[in-house]
């Protein structure tokens, strides 16, 4: 199914939490809404359901507008955050009870269709267990089973594995990513955790104050962000404010960041002119010959394969990505000098 937002906006009194959201997920995608807290991915959510209207706008799901139509005539699977699983039912009739509004699809019975969604999300034979018997992982593949259990035209996931631990998450992410491909059903999922965006997404949508404010694939996103703000928040990229000095013959330009000059292999300003842009973390290379940063370590975080550096450099905090760990450059207090070559730099709006 086609699922489109048109100018979607919900005001709450004075308060506005989507702000003319317009999207288009096609069928069978994988489409991911990330953004900060209050960014508006779980009012666009229940927006799409039918738990909230849209103050302006419209959802339409085929061409066909929602406006009007209740959440229970939509046939969307819903699973929220908090496995909601209903504790004094077993695992069979929590599945069970995703069937109140709709026979199974397929012509197989009840039953049938119960055993046939547990096998699919690997719980074959869990029907009588107490969902209190399980596992945070195994309760969320039960709310995902009832949420597929009446053969949903449309799946919502809002934050499904937040409350799951780290290995975990990456587990279920990969199962669910499995099973939404299996089925081929279009699926709206939301999180706030960008690395989760990336790893599962056909196309994501970065939300910001309830406005979208890039789509596309991961890749494109993460290496392409169009704005200051998708810099930062997705890959964590090194965001700098910047002068053009002079335009080089080779193409790109010459800028100032305060009193220091870097050269950029993109951009065609004229002189004179402000421009942002920014590098990833991963770039900003120790020794590097050419833009040169002499900072100040004021943080040093092991991470395994890699170690994240805070550097201060006159006032701006810059973030480094470094593979050896145990360098004894790597100080808090020591200086640092990074550097970044002229084509790693992204100018951004
Ligand atoms: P989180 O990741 O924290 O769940 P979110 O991105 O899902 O955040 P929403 O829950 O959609 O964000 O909220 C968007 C904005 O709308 C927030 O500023 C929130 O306070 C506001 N909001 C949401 N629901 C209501 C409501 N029922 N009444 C008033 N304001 C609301």
């Amino acid at each position: 199914m086609k699922l489109e937002l048109d100018g979607v906006s919900k005001r709450y009194g004075t308060a506005t939490a989507l702000d003319s959201v317009s999207l288009s997920v096609d069928n069978g995608e994988f489409f991911t809404l990330v953004g900060p807290s209050g960014c508006g991915k779980t009012t666009t959510l229940r927006c799409i359901a039918g738990f909230e209207s849209p103050t302006d706008g419209e959802v339409r799901f085929d061409g066909e507008s929602m406006t009007g139509v209740p959440p229970e005539a939509r046939n969307v699977g819903v699973v929220f955050q908090n496995y909601a699983l209903f504790p004094h039912m077993s695992v069979g009739e929590n599945v069970a009870y995703g069937l109140r509004f709709a026979d199974p699809p397929g012509g197989v019975s009840r039953d049938e269709r119960v055993s046939e969604l547990l096998e699919l999300v690997d719980l074959a034979g869990f029907e009588d267990r107490d969902p209190d018997s399980l596992s945070g992982g195994q309760q969320q593949r039960v709310a995902l089973a009832r949420a597929l259990a009446p053969g949903p035209d449309l799946l919502l996931l809002d934050e499904p594995m937040s409350a799951l631990d780290a290995r975990l998450r990456e587990r279920l992410r990969q199962q669910v990513k499995r099973i939404q491909s299996e089925l081929g059903v279009t699926t709206v999922y939301v999180t706030h955790d960008q690395s989760e965006a990336l790893a599962v997404s056909d196309r994501v949508a970065v939300l910001n104050r309830g406005r979208v404010e890039q789509v596309g694939d991961p890749r494109d996103v993460y290496h392409r962000p169009r704005t200051e703000f998708v810099a930062e928040f997705v890959g964590e990229n090194n965001v700098l404010h910047a002068v053009v000095e002079s335009r080089l013959e080779t193409g790109g330009v010459e800028v100032a960041v305060g009193d220091q000059s870097f050269v950029l292999d993109t951009g065609d300003n004229s002189v004179g002119e402000s421009l942002t842009f920014c590098v990833r973390p991963e770039d900003l290379h120790v020794d590097a010959e050419e833009n040169q940063i002499r900072g100040t370590i004021t943080d040093t975080e092991f991470q395994g394969a890699t170690t994240r550096i805070r550097l201060d450099w006159e006032g701006t905090e810059l973030t480094v990505v470094v593979a050896d760990d145990g360098d004894e450059r790597f100080q808090v207090g020591s200086e640092l000098v990074v550097g970044f070559d002229p084509d790693a730099a992204h100018i951004v709006a």
